[in-house]
Order: C-alpha cells, then sequence, then structure tokens
C-alpha cells in the first residue's frame, strides 16, 4: 500500500479539505521533500476561491516552502538525503519560442510548482532536482520559505535596474516593503514608500525606507513625491499594489525620463489611463515583472546569508496545517499580518510579532 501524508486538497473553489493523501512518487529527475515551513501567499487565497487556476482543481496548494530531501531521483547531482532545499518553482518547457530565447517567464506554456501541480501544504512535495537549491546554514527556516517571495522582488530589482543615488518610489506595503529594502541595498536615495497602513509603514522604516507617505492623511501623493524630489518627481516608481488608480499616480510621479516598474496585479479587465504625450516628451519608460526564476534563487540566499536584507520583522506567525484555511480568512480580515507560515509538524500556533 502507499505510504500515505497529511494534505490541505484544495478540491473545489471555496472547499479545502485536510486528508490523508499517498506520499507523491518521484522520477528519476525529481526529489521528494520533507516539508519544513511554507509561507501562505495571496496566490493561495486565490486558488482557494477558484480565481486562479481553477483549472488544475483537485490541488494542494503551497509555494513558498523550504524542506528536507527524504529521497532522491536516481539522475540528481549534488543533493543528497539530508539537505535543506528552497525550490525554484518555475516550471517553463524549455523547448518554446520565449525559452529558447532565455525568456523562460514567458513560456508560452508556463507553470509553476504549488500553483499549478501539487505544493507543499502537505508533509512531503516533490520537485525537480534540477530546481533545488541548498540553504547556507546562516539561514533560518522561515527566511528560507520566504526565498520565493524574495526572488520575485529579486527580479523586478534586476529589471528596474537603480542606478546609485536615484530615488525611488514603491507603491504598496506587502511586498513593496522588500522592493524598499532592496532599493536601498543599490544605493538608492531618497526610497520612499506610500501605503495606507501606519503599521507597515513604519515596517517600511524599519527595512530602509528614508520617508513614507500615508495616502490617507495627503491630498495627493503625486505632489508629495515632487516635494520629496526637489519638483522633479522621482527617477524610478514602482507599483506594486494593481489598482488602475495606483498605476496613474505612478505614471504621474516619474520623472521626465524616469521609469515605471509595473509589478502589482490589477484584475485582467481593468484599464489606467495615462497621457502618451507625456510618454513621449517626457522620455518616460515603463517595464513589467512578475515573478523570479533560476538564479534569482540563489542571489537571494546569499544576500539572507550575508544578511543584506532581513526580511524577519514582517513574519507574524507559525500556523499547524489543520488551520490553514482560517489563517487564508484571517489574512483577509486582520489587516495587521503580514507572513503568516504553515508548519506542518506544528500542533498548535505560535505569534512572531
Ligand atoms: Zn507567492
Ligand atoms: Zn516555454
Amino acid at each position: 500500500m502507499a505510504r500515505m501524508m497529511r494534505a490541505q486538497v484544495i478540491e473545489a473553489p471555496g472547499k479545502m479539505v485536510l486528508k490523508q493523501v499517498p506520499v507523491p512518487e518521484i522520477t528519476p529527475d525529481e526529489v521528494l521533500i520533507k516539508v519544513s515551513m511554507c509561507g501562505i501567499c495571496g496566490t493561495d487565497w486565490k486558488i482557494y476561491k477558484g480565481e486562479y487556476a481553477s483549472e488544475f482543481l483537485p490541488m494542494i496548494s503551497g509555494h513558498e516552502f523550504v524542506g528536507v530531501i527524504e529521497e532522491v531521483g536516481s539522475n540528481a547531482k549534488g543533493l543528497k538525503k539530508g539537505d535543506r532545499v528552497a525550490v525554484d518553482i518555475c516550471l517553463p518547457c524549455g523547448t518554446c519560442y520565449y525559452c529558447r530565447r532565455g525568456d523562460a517567464l514567458l513560456c508560452e506554456t508556463f507553470t509553476q510548482l504549488g500553483i499549478h501541480t501539487d505544493g507543499a501544504f502537505a508533509e512531503y512535495v516533490k520537485a525537480p532536482w534540477k530546481n533545488c537549491y541548498l540553504i547556507p546554514d546562516e539561514v533560518d527556516a522561515l527566511s528560507a520559505a520566504f526565498v520565493e517571495p524574495l526572488t520575485a522582488v529579486m527580479q523586478a530589482a534586476k529589471k528596474m535596474d537603480i542606478s546609485i543615488a536615484s530615488s525611488v518610489v514603491i507603491i504598496g506595503t506587502g511586498l513593496g516593503i522588500l522592493h524598499g529594502a532592496l532599493a536601498k541595498l543599490r544605493g538608492a536615495a531618497p526610497v520612499i514608500v506610500i501605503g495606507r497602513s501606519e503599521s507597515k509603514l513604519r515596517l517600511a522604516k524599519q527595512l530602509g525606507a528614508d520617508y513614507t507617505i500615508n495616502i490617507n492623511e495627503v491630498d495627493d501623493p503625486v505632489a508629495e513625491v515632487k516635494k520629496l524630489t526637489g519638483g522633479v518627481g522621482a527617477d524610478y516608481v514602482l507599483e506594486s499594489v494593481g489598482t488602475p488608480e495606483t498605476y496613474e499616480q505612478a505614471f504621474n510621479m516619474v520623472r521626465r525620463g524616469g521609469k515605471v516598474e509595473a509589478f502589482g496585479i490589477c484584475p485582467p479587465d481593468q484599464k489606467a489611463c495615462f497621457s502618451p504625450y507625456e510618454f513621449v516628451l517626457g522620455e518616460k519608460k515603463v517595464s513589467g515583472s512578475c515573478a523570479g526564476i533560476g538564479n534569482d534563487w540563489g542571489d537571494v540566499l546569499t544576500l539572507l546569508k550575508y544578511k543584506r536584507i532581513d526580511p524577519t520583522p514582517m513574519f507574524s506567525m507559525i500556523v499547524p496545517l489543520e488551520e490553514l484555511e482560517q489563517a487564508l480568512h484571517e489574512l483577509r480580515t486582520n489587516k495587521d499580518l503580514i507572513k503568516v507560515f504553515v508548519d506542518p509538524q506544528a500542533t498548535e500556533r505560535k505569534i512572531l510579532r
């Protein structure tokens, strides 16, 4: 009989069931990982509600994980039982037009582990061995489980390519807090973070922002940014909210010749308004960035190892697997919660901040 494990299975939109399922069987190109920790992401809520990737249900979600290798496929190199690993969740096809150009994030049949295939809200998860990154001893389990969201921030930072002593505005205080931290690491000055939650703006300051703007307290965030940048606007603006309104603010607060990085995801049917005239005469630039891939994992682990970035103030609590569904709802209603992790081995929740 197959070995069994506990897993939270999303059987249909809005229906999550904790049940016994077979431990995944690996191919020679995969490893089996015992999950130590898995972060809960906004995407998990969307999968749970059937708003994203619903054609893949029933499935186990969970893509921000760290674990210990339990079994190694015969083709795997440089990995052994007991190794702690983080996993690049990207599963590009490798052969389409974009993959062959080296733009695997644009793969025509792009899927991700834990989003389109079974993930880590379970005792075990399997992954291709080539996607595994060894975790340095200096990096603790929670930070390691936070590598995946950090890779998305890392990829955006590479695309923005901030030059030293440039002004940077980040709109949003979810991953926005980390975009601010990486901008500072790249030598940006000043780093300005815009949000609506005082506690999250305080955290943004703690992680490196020079100024914060609470939109509940100002009439016009564009005017505030101009005031802080000598009247010209910001060299770079990163949108990390995902509403047409905040995108319009981003287009208006970037200086002439400056660059907008589009990161926040709007619903597909929404449109934002901007002036092509200002983009042409102002020589403004815009680029998009949605996820991390490949050595973004290695690069984030390097930054964590050498303490160039410390995300731990963002960690709110750890819950047992049993409480995943409840925690998904709490994340919607309790705006002070930032990062919540599931520990499949835990029996009770642990508050971290
Ligand atoms: Zn995520
Ligand atoms: Zn492809």
